[in-house]
C-alpha cells in the first residue's frame, strides 16, 4: 500500500493522533502552519475531493461532526479556525487521500496564497 495516510489509518506509519473512530482518524500535521493544524481524514481511500459520491455523503458530514468536536476538545472553537481542502496540483495538494487540514491558533490572512 502505497499511499502514506492510508499507512497511518493502518498504524504502519506513526502519527500524533487527537480523535480516531471507525471511520475517520484526525492527527497533527508533520508540517504545521498554524499553532493547531490538525488533519481529518477518512479512513476510506478517496484520492480527491472529485471521488466523493453519493454513497459518501454520510461520511462527509461525520467528517465536519468531528472537526466541531475537536475544535472543542482542543479549545479553539470559541476563538475560530479554519478548513481547507486542496483539490489537485494546482490548490497544492500533495497527498492523494482526502484531508480536512483545520487551522487554529492565529490569525488568518485571506485571500490563502
Ligand atoms: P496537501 O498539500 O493539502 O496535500 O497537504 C498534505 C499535508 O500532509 C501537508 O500539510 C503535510 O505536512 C502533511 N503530511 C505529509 N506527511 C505527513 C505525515 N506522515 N504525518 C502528518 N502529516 C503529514
Ligand atoms: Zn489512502
Amino acid at each position: 500500500m502505497s499511499c502514506i495516510f492510508c499507512r497511518i489509518v493502518n498504524k504502519e506509519i506513526p502519527a500524533k493522533v487527537v480523535y480516531e473512530d471507525d471511520r475517520v482518524l484526525a492527527f497533527h500535521d508533520i508540517n504545521p502552519q498554524a499553532p493547531y493544524h490538525i488533519l481529518v481524514i477518512p479512513k476510506k481511500h478517496l484520492s480527491t475531493l472529485l471521488e466523493i459520491s453519493e454513497e459518501d455523503k454520510e461520511l462527509i458530514g461525520h467528517i465536519y461532526m468531528t472537526i466541531n468536536k475537536i475544535a472543542q476538545d482542543l479549545g479553539f472553537a470559541e476563538r475560530g479556525f479554519r478548513v481547507v481542502v486542496n483539490c489537485k496540483e494546482e490548490a497544492g495538494q500533495t497527498v492523494f487521500h482526502v484531508h480536512f487540514h483545520v487551522l487554529a491558533g492565529r490569525p488568518m490572512d485571506w485571500p490563502p496564497g
